[in-house]
């Protein structure tokens, strides 16, 4: 589809992304007959498809893998008819109604769009780390532990991500030490006793990582660490080191034409609705907080009754 430029072929809903909060936006409003376009993007389905068991989503009494849960979201908005586009949406001008949206060389219009392009996660920012990655560095466990059998390995972080892959890491590595850099976590209480109980996680505290080694060799093969009191440096073996130190919202192509905060997710009041009249963002790239599959689909559904309620009044 090319270069829709006549009114004819604006859509009454666009939806950018395809985590929860995108998928569900996409159910509301294709139930609602508003037959919407959805873009999928690069990482169709999200973190959740780098997640391994999934059980505080309502509904899986037994859990449900996190790919598999992604799977039946996209089932369920095909079988309303929700076009889905397996495209990048590389740059958008919201500045006038309808809003445009460009995947490379194509051109889409919309009366609204649906923000649900969800966060990533985040590095230090070392340059060893950098160019590491993929050689012993990872941000994401799920998908990279299994190269890691019987190995030694770290993970960055002490909340409930670096905790769930900590746990996750210890069905593979011989041991797995968390590096935080406080004296204590902010997982979550089940979390903490579920590493405080497994044998293979050690944690060490008040310590950050100064330096990621050893890119001569292609590999990791330790980490300077600092303790955060003494300011003490010491030489750590390992051989891979994860990041579990939080998220970043993908957002980039949306400076400068919405209102994000100082960390860059978009700001929205408590119905999901941006600076931009018609423009709605829901989930994780909104939401700092909770972060949680049940509570972006729970956004997704709530900006998809705004956006039909918008349309009422403005079309
Ligand atoms: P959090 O922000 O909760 O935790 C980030 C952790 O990384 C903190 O321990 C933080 O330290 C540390 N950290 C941040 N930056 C650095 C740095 N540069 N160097 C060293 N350490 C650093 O992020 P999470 O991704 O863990 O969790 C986000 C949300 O998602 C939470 O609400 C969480 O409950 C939820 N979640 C729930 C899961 C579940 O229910 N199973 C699984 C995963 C996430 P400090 O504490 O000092 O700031």
């Amino acid at each position: 589809m090319t270069n829709l430029n006549n009114k004819e072929n604006v859509y009454k809903v666009l939806i950018i992304g395809s985590g929860p909060a995108s998928y569900t936006a996409a159910l509301y409003t294709s139930r609602a007959d508003l037959s919407p376009i959805l873009f999928a993007g690069e990482e169709k389905g999200g973190q959740l498809m780098t997640t391994t068991e999934v059980e505080n989503y309502p509904g899986f009494p037994e859990g449900i893998t996190g790919p598999e849960l992604m799977v039946r979201m996209e089932k369920q908005v095909r079988r309303f008819g929700t076009e889905i586009i397996e495209k990048t949406v590389t740059e958008v001008d919201f500045s006038a109604r309808p809003f445009s949206i460009f995947a490379g060389k194509d051109k889409y219009l919309a009366d609204t769009v649906i923000i649900g392009t969800g966060s990533k996660a985040r590095y230090l920012g070392l340059e060893n780390e950098q160019k590491l990655i993929g050689r012993g560095v990872s941000g994401c466990a799920t998908c990279d532990g299994f190269f890691f059998r019987d190995k030694e390995v770290v993970v960055i972080g002490g909340g409930d991500s670096a905790c769930t892959e900590a746990l996750f890491l210890t069905r593979f590595c011989s041991k797995v030490t968390m590096i935080v850099r406080r004296d204590q976590f902010r997982a979550s209480k089940i979390m903490q006793d579920k590493v405080f109980n497994n044998d293979k996680v050690d944690v060490k505290w008040n310590v950050v990582v100064e330096d990621v080694l050893d890119p001569a060799q292609d590999r990791v093969t330790h980490l300077v660490l600092k303790n955060t009191k003494t300011g003490e440096l010491s030489d750590f073996p390992c051989q891979g080191m994860f990041l579990g130190i939080g998220h970043s919202p993908q957002t980039g192509i949306f400076k400068g034409q919405l209102d994000l905060d100082d960390q860059g997710y978009i700001i929205t009041d408590r119905f999901f609705h941006t600076n931009v009249p018609g423009i709605f963002a829901a989930g994780d790239v909104q939401d700092s907080r909770w972060r949680q599959a049940i509570t972006s689909a729970g956004s997704g559904s709530a900006a998809a009754l705004e956006a039909e309620k918008f349309l009422e009044t403005n079309s």
